[in-house]
């Protein structure tokens, strides 16, 4: 038992370190990351003699117990470099936690390594990152899924027992569905945003990637609440996630989206989900087809809107007072140079294309069209939970894709398709595993609930993963 202890569920571990301790956890997974982070580049930045925890004079809940979460590179911690996998914030060192950072450890627990991801979460496939590209544990041929698949792979390797990703697109639950995990996104202000390094501020949201669903909803547990250091964090009651978790989907309407079963919808993927919905309802759920007719413009919308808000943060980093500084005497040759030098080529892009939809003379014709769009598709969904309680689809229209296969941007963006409409509308989604290709790769399943309804995604996630019990496990964890 001792040797595999990085085998645990995040559950297991808080078990584990409550009737032991957290120590031995620590070193399995120091070994495991030392075996196989040389071979999937997953975890970008972690010092095995340092775990960060809370302050000793601060008061802490044992709730986790000393167990360590992973965190997706853009979220602050204090006095440790964060630099959203890019080159422009090298040696950027944060003086203050992120919130969920601070729910972390005020719960108990800590704080283990940073996770490798596309350069400032502009990605589906973590092959943008200035520090090396990620590979998928299942087959390191391919992709982990983007932006936060260092986390994804992470936890599907078994180097971390759970971690944190942000969504802004669908990043954590592609790569959630490319990795075999389970990745939550919760409700556009349920987790606080403080210390997020923003991209698109009116779409982010942190949220849990693990093991399985009860993992989840402990981490949800830990990281949701209101917290108003984010004016976008909303003053509602959470709920105790994991009480919440029955097997019971009994009564329970699931739609399904006609829009989102299209051509380019792989085969084996529309039909392990559609069979997913089979079993649904045979555990007693009603299955309808529903309409979410604006979704064919999702995507466009999402482009224009995101990119705006990107192009705007990231006005920031110009070498004054983040991370990295070009080394020239000349103050506006300083900025040029440190912007030109500091990021990729899809940032580049992305603020390109954000300036420009944001721009007199274009402006209406792109960004205030493309808001008055997405208003179209909240509608579609609120008018979608009148008749239904939840949303089934395919988290991605493929499973894993090869490295360095999806050359033009356009095909990389379409890639979001099923997973960014719930983002323009802020309502919560899971990506959970419902099968495994004939080529042995992941297949996920994405649950979408009324904004602030969690509960009712986790406990529809929970019955069925209990139900599937699903075995295959990435090649990475079986060869050891
Ligand atoms: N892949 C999407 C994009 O490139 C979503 C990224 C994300 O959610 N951060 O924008």
């Amino acid at each position: 038992m001792t040797d595999d202890l990085y085998k645990l569920t995040l559950t297991e571990a808080v078990r584990f370190a409550g009737e032991n301790s957290a120590a031995p956890l620590l070193d399995a997974l120091r070994d495991r990351v030392a075996a196989v982070n040389p071979k999937i580049n997953a975890i970008l930045r972690f010092d095995p003699k340092r775990v960060i925890q809370a302050d000793p004079r601060e008061t802490v809940s044992t709730g986790l117990n000393g167990v360590p979460v992973a965190i997706k590179d853009n979220i602050c911690i204090d006095g440790v470099e964060t630099t959203c996998a890019s080159k422009i914030l090298k040696g950027h060192i944060p003086p203050y936690h992120a919130a969920v950072i601070q729910k972390i450890l005020a719960s108990g627990g800590t704080l283990f390594g940073q996770c490798n991801m596309d350069e400032f979460a502009f990605g589906s496939s973590s092959e943008t990152s200035a520090y090396g590209l990620v590979r998928n544990p299942w087959n390191t041929e391919c992709v982990p899924g983007g932006s936060s698949g260092g986390s994804a792979a992470a936890v599907a390797s078994d180097m971390a027992f759970a971690a944190l990703g942000s969504d802004t697109g669908g990043s954590i639950r592609q790569p959630a569905a490319f990795c075999g995990v389970v990745g939550l996104k919760p409700t556009y202000g349920r987790v606080s945003r403080y210390g997020l390094i923003a991209f698109g501020s009116s779409f982010d949201q942190i949220g849990p990637l693990t093991k399985n669903v009860e993992d989840a909803a402990l981490l949800m547990n830990v990281i949701a609440g209101h917290d108003p250091m984010d004016s976008t964090s909303v003053n509602v009651p959470v709920p105790d996630y994991v009480k919440g978790l029955k097997r019971d989907v009994k009564g329970l309407r699931i739609g399904l989206p006609e829009e989102f079963f299209i051509e380019g919808l792989d085969g084996e993927i529309e039909k392990s989900v559609r069979q997913a919905a089979e079993t649904l309802k045979r555990l007693g759920a009603e299955i309808k087809t529903i309409q979410l007719p604006h979704t064919p413009q999702s995507v466009a919308v999402y482009y224009i809107v995101a990119v705006a808000e990107a192009s705007s943060n990231l006005g920031r980093f110009d070498g004054v007072r983040y991370g990295f500084r070009a080394d020239t005497r000349d103050l506006k040759d300083m900025y040029l140079q440190t912007r030109e030098q500091g990021f990729g080529a899809e940032a580049k892009r992305r603020i390109l294309l954000g300036t420009f939809v944001l721009s007199s003379g274009y402006y209406d014709a792109y960004y205030l069209k493309g808001q008055k769009v997405r208003t179209l598709i909240r509608h579609d969904f609120a008018k979608a939970f009148e008749e239904v309680d939840l949303i089934l689809s395919p988290t991605a229209p493929t499973a894993a894709f090869k490295i360095g296969e999806k050359t033009d941007p356009l095909s990389m963006y379409l890639s979001d398709i099923f997973t960014i409409p719930a983002n323009l509308a802020g309502v919560p989604a899971i990506s959970l595993p419902c099968g495994v290709t004939s080529e042995g790769l992941p297949i996920g399943l994405q649950l979408m609930g009324r904004h602030f309804e969690e509960e009712t995604l986790l406990r529809a996630a929970y019955t069925f993963e209990k139900e599937i019990q699903l075995k295959q496990k990435p090649q990475v964890v079986s060869a050891g």
